[in-house]
């Protein structure tokens, strides 16, 4: 079978066959300044790199021209994305699941761990307490148990999220992040209202995928590599992607991570909204120790920096399963979306859990509160940012690849995100967040280049202070 990242086969469009040639290349080529030196060159015009071009960068070992590719990277992040970082929480629904996968502690066969789904009452308590920290957008975790988590669970939830508006809270962008499923029910999913559909490959070698997902319904690659397609064909055009890292070979996945939003472009004109890189971390009966392929902090920069300008309209997310270090080196480097302040256990912001009643997925390396996320990120110069702006006012999909490839998006992020700070800082911020907040906010006005928006802005602001929200661009 030949590669054919138009194939709706997962076998085609993920070729083993074509991901060993592109690493053989890399190797052979690592050392090849000119065609490095090159790559780096031309990839400046924000169109990003093939694969193959990009596990080159990847592999290079020349010291100078990777200083110069995470300059690049950098100047592509600052160029489509400026300062704005984007903050979420995920929200676990339940830990009830059939699968078997060994890097997991919600498998199957652990018996002691809590397992727990939250009842559309629990639901609304972890909304609001999530509410009063100041988050709008949350992304959805659920295990897989078509019994105890079926669809319709999942619908309702998402109904119930929507519906809650606590003082000044509201939740305006749930994406979700649940089994590969048909496309009917992704069709359901899009009509509830959700933003982006996460999922993530873990591994896209497939006798190691099969070797970490022995049992249930996730061991079939086939069925969980292509439900992309299927969301996408369901009429969710937002679909976010992401590898475990840490499972296997990471240059074969990360080169399988690229050829796969290379086949969503091809078949349906629009690549991942999003790119998810978790780490693997401990978590109950889980020791990462026993997965050999651990990637180091400096490998994981070099990812994220050739990532950024492989697919530089593709969003970067990283979680809290990442420490305040590990987070804070790799954001200029292409991060654009982060999580503060989470809970990977079910029910785990409406109170503080006992020991006992730990259920957690994995560990949270970075416990800060989220107004010490937010004061850390004003700190550092970034703007953080609870916009949910573009898939509700229907920028999605090509629509939205389009605005940014043309650049145009930034007219609506630099303004969106002074809009959704000023509503954090007036609702929920600490004084020392609350000040430097308004500082950023007042020097980033006065550089919104277009007049018009800006007066517009200035005026949303204004209202603000005597109550209004949700304004947005
Ligand atoms: Fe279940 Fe997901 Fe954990 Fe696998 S990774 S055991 S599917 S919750
Ligand atoms: Fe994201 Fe759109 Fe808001 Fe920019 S304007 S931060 S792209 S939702």
């Amino acid at each position: 079978m030949a590669y054919d990242p138009k194939s709706p086969h997962a076998e085609n469009f993920i070729d083993d066959a074509e991901i060993r040639a592109t690493l053989a290349y890399a190797d052979a080529h690592k050392s090849d300044r000119e065609l490095i030196a090159g790559l780096i060159a031309r990839a400046e015009d924000c169109k990003g790199l093939t694969h193959r071009e990009a596990a080159v960068l990847l592999a290079s070992d020349q010291e100078d021209l990777n200083e110069k590719m995470y300059e690049l990277a950098k100047r592509i992040k600052e160029e489509i994305y400026g300062k704005r970082i984007v903050l979420f929480a995920p929200l676990y629904l339940s830990n009830y699941c059939v699968n078997s996968c060994v890097y997991c502690p919600y498998h199957r066969e652990n018996a002691h761990i809590r397992r727990k789904k939250l009842t559309q009452d629990e639901i609304r308590r972890e909304v609001i307490a999530l509410q009063d920290m100041g988050h709008k957008r949350l992304a959805l975790e659920t295990g897989e148990d078509p019994a105890m988590n079926p669809i319709d669970y999942v619908l309702e939830s998402i109904r119930t999220i929507y519906s809650i508006h606590h003082k000044n809270g509201a939740i305006r962008r749930v994406n979700v992040n649940i089994a590969a499923t048909t496309v009917e029910n992704y069709r359901r999913l899009k009509e509830a209202g959700i933003g982006t559909y996460i999922l993530f490959q873990e591994t896209y070698h497939k006798p190691s995928y099969e070797k970490l997902h022995p049992k249930g319904p996730k061991h079939d690659y086939a069925y969980h590599t292509e439900a992309m397609d299927r969301a996408m064909e369901g009429g969710i055009d937002d679909v976010g992607c992401g590898v475990l890292f840490g499972l296997n070979l990471y240059r074969y996945d990360f080169v399988g991570l690229l050829m796969h939003a290379e086949h969503l472009e091809a078949r349906f004109g629009v690549g991942p909204h999003t790119i998810s890189m978790p780490r693997i971390r401990p978590a109950d009966d889980i020791d990462p120790a026993q997965f050999s392929d651990a990637v180091d902090d400096a490998t994981f920069a070099k990812i994220v920096a050739v990532l950024r300008i492989a697919v530089p309209y593709t969003g970067m997310i990283i979680s809290t399963r990442e420490s305040k270090a590990s987070r804070e080196a790799v954001l200029d480097l292409g991060v654009s979306q982060i999580s503060g302040a989470s809970s990977t256990s079910v029910g785990g912001y409406e109170k503080k859990e006992r020991p006992e009643d730990d259920s957690s997925q994995f560990a949270v390396d970075d416990d800060r509160t989220l107004d010490e996320v937010v004061e850390w990120l004003l700190s550092m110069g970034y703007m953080p940012s609870f916009c949910t702006a573009c898939y509700r006012a229907g920028r999605t999909g090509d629509r939205f690849m389009s605005l940014a490839k043309t650049g145009e998006i930034k007219n609506c992020c630099l303004p969106n995100a002074l809009m959704t700070l000023k509503e954090y800082l007036e609702d929920y911020a600490g004084e020392k967040t609350k000040k430097e907040g308004e500082v950023l906010i007042e020097k980033e006005l006065a550089a919104i280049p277009n007049e018009r928006v800006r007066e517009t802005a200035r005026r949303y602001l204004y209202e603000m202070q005597s109550g209004k929200r949700d304004f947005r661009f």
